[in-house]
């Protein structure tokens, strides 16, 4: 046993004693929740496991404290030491990154946008505003002038990917606020390939004239060209703004560079912090010099005061990212999305775009007669965490969907290599192929109900405990 996990093993059975003794059943379910996510099939593209130092960081009294504002400019009394987490946190994610600014509050990805969003907003609409009103700052601004900026405020425009072709909720999805605060429109994908095609970007961009080019997705499999993203806003006049909240992780990694890398291209990056990235459950800001100031206004224009104890646990993460065996990490995790992507097409699946090259792959399950609804319940069943996902133009829409979207960055993280996502593959197929989709009580076809046919779920449980045995997840920590 390292020392690591001694110390975690002695931590975190005395955190559940202590807890027990105030609701037992909370300890309960905290124990059973390591239970469970030991014995799973993780390959949710969006979930990791983050370190015992970094999840035992989260679970100290700065929890208790209150610290609205920026370093040294708090609205608070008393925050020195929250001023050293989020000075270290931010000064970590800046040279991880190459990021000439650093926001660390925001509390989620959704958060880190909508800060991203007003912050845009700020910057481009309301500081020329201000000069055209004669005011220094917006202290200044009567009430008619308020009136005033918030119709120029509103009604701006964000091009984004469509949902349906990878993009996220946050990117002008009608339901989300991002589809209510601006006139969005969306590009997607080639038809034929399944690939962004620029000039078709490029082409809507010159006839939309977005204020917000949004970049970025949560189940393109593919990696994206953020110079070209950049070339295509410039030449539009619009902010470019890249959410890497699914690879922020390949990024810190290196495995993305270059034109695949967002922060130098981007005016603005969003990401959250507990994906790819393997901290706490969390959201960032990365933003270029020129629009840091609107960026740390986040708080109090859509945050309130920040988690102190996530900030800390960010410092953690990130110092770990840090770290040279992160790099074999990301790269590892890209590999291995190549092995699971390659044991599906030998044995005849059908990929989105084919294939990929980041961290995750589009499993198309029409072709085994199932939406993806029912995939996702069949490989439940039988022990594989997954989620169902639509495809381009999906015909069974955002509910029940034809497409799985699988990950590698969590079982990556438990020592799963080439060998284990070519069996992953192997068992998933095994699922899909003895699933038959359901009849619906009229009698016709159902897109949600099905049966798994005999012995199939504890033949695949079976090969899965036998994998997950061998690459235990935090090897060493045992509770008492
Ligand atoms: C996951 C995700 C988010 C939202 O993150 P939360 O922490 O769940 O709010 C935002 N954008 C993208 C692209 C994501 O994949």
């Amino acid at each position: 046993m390292t020392d690591a996990s001694r110390l975690a093993s002695s931590a975190y059975s005395q955190a559940l004693e202590l807890i027990a003794s105030v609701e037992p059943r909370i300890a309960e379910a905290t124990r059973q929740e390591l239970v469970d996510q030991r014995a799973s099939l993780k390959l949710i593209a969006s979930e990791n496991y983050a370190s015992p130092a970094v999840l035992m960081t989260m679970g100290t009294w700065f929890s208790d404290k209150y610290a609205e504002g920026t370093v040294g400019h708090r609205f608070y009394a008393g925050c020195q030491n929250v001023d050293t987490v989020e000075a270290l946190a931010a000064e970590h994610a800046r040279e991880l990154f190459g990021a000439e600014h650093a926001y660390v509050q925001p509390h989620s990805g959704i958060d880190a946008n909508l800060v991203a969003f007003w912050s845009i907003l700020a910057h481009r609409v309301e500081g020329p505003w201000l000069e055209r009103a004669e005011k220094k700052n917006v202290s200044e601004l009567t009430e008619e002038d308020w009136e005033a900026l918030r119709k120029e405020l509103g009604n701006q425009r964000l091009l984004g990917m469509s949902l349906d072709a990878g993009g996220h909720l946050t990117h002008g999805f009608r339901p989300n606020i991002s589809g209510k605060m601006f006139h969005q429109q969306q590009y997607g994908t080639d038809p034929t390939t399944g690939l962004l095609d620029y000039d078709a970007v490029a082409a809507k961009a010159r006839e939309f004239k977005p204020l917000v080019l949004v970049a970025g997705y949560s189940a393109y499999p593919r990696r994206v060209n953020f110079a070209k993203m950049r070339e295509i806003a410039d030449e539009v006049g619009a902010t470019l703004m890249v959410d890497m909240a699914h690879f922020a992780g390949l990024v810190a990694g290196k495995v993305f560079t270059g034109d695949e890398d967002p922060v130098p291209h981007a005016h603005v990056v969003t990401t959250t912090t507990h994906k790819s990235l393997r901290g706490p459950r969390g959201g960032m800001v990365l933003a270029t010099a020129e629009y840091a100031p609107s960026v740390d206004r986040g708080c109090p224009m859509v945050l309130g005061g920040p988690l102190s104890h996530v900030m800390a646990a960010k410092a953690v993460a990130l110092a770990e990212a840090r770290q040279d065996s992160f790099r074999g990490y990301a790269q590892q995790v890209a590999d291995n999305a190549k092995s699971l992507a390659e044991g599906f097409l030998t044995r005849g699946a059908d990929l989105v775009t084919g294939g990929t090259d980041n961290h995750l792959v589009l499993l198309d399950v029409s072709s085994f007669g199932l939406t993806g609804r029912q995939a996702e319940s069949a490989l439940l069943d039988a022990g594989v965490v997954t989620n169902r996902n639509s495809v381009p133009n999906d015909p069974n829409g955002a509910w029940y969907t034809s497409g799985i979207r699988l990950g590698t960055p969590a079982l990556t993280t438990r020592g799963f290599g080439h060998d284990e996502f070519d069996r992953v593959a192997e068992l998933i197929v095994d699922v899909l192929r003895n699933t038959e989709a359901g009849t619906t009580k009229a009698g016709g076809p159902s897109k949600a109900s099905y049966a798994l046919g005999d012995g199939v779920a504890d033949r695949v449980k079976a090969a899965s405990a036998e994998m997950l045995d061998k690459h235990p997840l935090y090897p060493g920590l045992e509770l008492s």
